[in-house]
C-alpha cells in the first residue's frame, strides 16, 4: 500500500507541463511548473513547511505555540496546513479589503482570523501591522514567521524546487523565470540553479538564466510601488527574503496582459491558474521571442521553466469575471452571448 500519513506530507514534487498553444510560433520549449498540486494549492506550502521546522528546530516554536502571521491568502493556507498536523494553534490576520471567501477558507483549515480596517495608517492601534505585533506580544508561546524577512523562506526553494527543476529537466534547463513577492521563489530556485548549472559549458546552455516577472510599478522593476492588481506579487519595499543578485533581469508586465493571458491559460492550455501566473507566463513569452530575434539557433535548443504559483479558484470574481474586467478596462464593453451567436 502506497499512502502518506498526512497530506502535509506530499508538498513539493509538481510536475512541469509544455505550454503548447500561447507559445505558438516559438521555437523555445517552454515548460510550466503546476505549483497549485501542492496539498494547500500554492508554492507558498513549502515555505511554510520550511519555516516552521526550522523554528522548531531553533526552539522559537514550543509544543502548544500559536503561529501569527498578517497574511490572508496563500502562505495562510500553507501554515494552517502543517499547523493542525502539528498541534499549534493559527491567527491570522488580514485587512477588511480580503474577500470573505479567503477568510473562510483560512477559518475552514482551522484557523482563526482577525480582520482589521484597510481605511487606517499603518501606526494606528487598529491597522494590520499593529494588531500582529500586538497578539505576538500578547499571546503566550506566539511565534511570527514574518515570510518577508525569513531565510527559511528562499531555503525551502533551494532544497525542493530548485532540485526538483533541475532534475525534471535532467539538467537542460536553460532559463528559469519566476514572479516576484516576498522574492522567496526567485532567490531559492535561482540560487539552486545557478550553482547546479555553474560548470556546464556553453554548449550545453552555459550557467542557467534567472529571470524575473515583476507587476509594472513595483520596485523590483523601477518602479515606485504604483498600485497594480495583480494579486502576491511585486512590493513597494525590499524584503530580506530576496536577493536581488540572484536574477539576471526582470522583466515588469502590465495587469492588463497579465490577466489577458491568465485567462488564456484556462482556455487554451486546460491552467486555471491565479493572475501572478499569466504575468509570469507573459514573461517567458517575452523572454523566448527575444532568444529567437537574436540567435534562432539558441532559442531553438532554449529549455524555459516558468513557475506557476497557485490556481485561479481564488480568482472567480475577479480576473474570470466578466463585468470585474470591463470595470477596470480589461475587457471591451460587451453583452454575453445570445441564442443567435451560439447557433451562429
Ligand atoms: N504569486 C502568488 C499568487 C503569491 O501568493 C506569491 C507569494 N507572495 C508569489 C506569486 C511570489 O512568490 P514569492 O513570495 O516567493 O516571491
Amino acid at each position: 500500500m502506497k499512502y502518506a500519513q498526512h497530506i502535509s506530507e506530499l508538498v513539493g514534487n509538481t510536475p512541469l507541463v509544455q505550454l503548447t498553444s500561447v507559445t505558438k510560433g516559438l521555437s523555445a520549449t517552454v515548460l510550466a511548473k503546476i505549483e497549485y498540486m501542492n496539498p494547500g494549492g500554492s508554492a507558498k506550502d513549502r515555505i511554510a513547511l520550511k519555516m516552521i521546522e526550522a523554528a522548531e528546530a531553533s526552539g522559537e516554536l514550543q509544543p502548544g505555540g500559536t503561529i501569527v502571521e498578517p497574511t490572508s491568502g496563500n502562505t495562510g493556507v500553507g501554515l494552517a496546513l502543517v499547523a493542525q498536523r502539528k498541534g499549534y494553534r493559527c491567527v491570522f490576520v488580514c485587512p477588511d479589503k480580503v474577500s470573505q471567501d479567503k477568510r473562510d477558507v483560512l477559518r475552514a483549515y482551522g484557523a482563526e482570523v482577525v480582520v482589521t480596517p484597510t481605511a487606517v495608517a499603518p501606526d494606528h492601534p487598529d491597522s494590520y501591522y499593529s494588531v500582529s505585533d500586538r497578539l505576538v506580544k500578547e499571546i503566550d508561546g506566539a511565534w511570527k514567521p514574518n515570510q518577508y524577512a525569513n531565510l527559511n523562506g528562499p531555503a525551502s526553494h533551494y532544497e525542493s524546487t530548485g532540485p526538483e527543476v533541475w532534475n525534471d529537466t535532467d539538467g537542460r534547463v536553460t532559463h528559469f523565470v519566476a514572479g516576484v513577492g516576498t522574492g522567496g521563489t526567485i532567490t531559492g530556485t535561482g540560487r539552486y540553479l545557478k550553482d547546479a548549472s555553474a560548470g556546464r559549458g556553453e554548449q550545453d546552455g552555459g550557467p542557467v538564466r534567472i529571470v524575473g516577472a515583476d507587476p509594472q510599478g513595483s520596485v523590483y522593476s523601477g518602479g515606485d510601488g504604483r498600485p497594480y492588481l495583480v494579486e502576491g506579487v511585486g512590493e513597494d519595499f525590499w524584503p530580506t527574503a530576496y536577493d536581488p543578485a540572484v536574477p539576471d533581469e526582470i522583466i515588469a508586465v502590465s495587469d492588463a496582459d497579465s490577466f489577458a493571458m491568465t485567462r488564456r491559460l484556462a482556455r487554451e492550455e486546460g491552467l486555471l491558474v491565479g493572475g501572478s501566473c499569466g504575468m509570469a507566463v507573459v514573461a517567458a513569452l517575452r523572454l523566448a521571442q527575444r532568444l529567437q530575434d537574436e540567435d534562432p539557433q539558441a532559442a531553438a535548443d532554449a529549455v524555459i521553466v516558468v513557475l506557476l504559483p497557485d490556481s485561479g479558484r481564488g480568482y472567480m470574481s475577479k480576473i474570470f469575471n466578466d463585468a470585474w474586467m470591463r470595470s477596470y478596462g480589461f475587457l471591451p464593453a460587451e453583452e454575453g452571448a445570445t441564442v443567435a451567436d451560439v447557433l451562429g
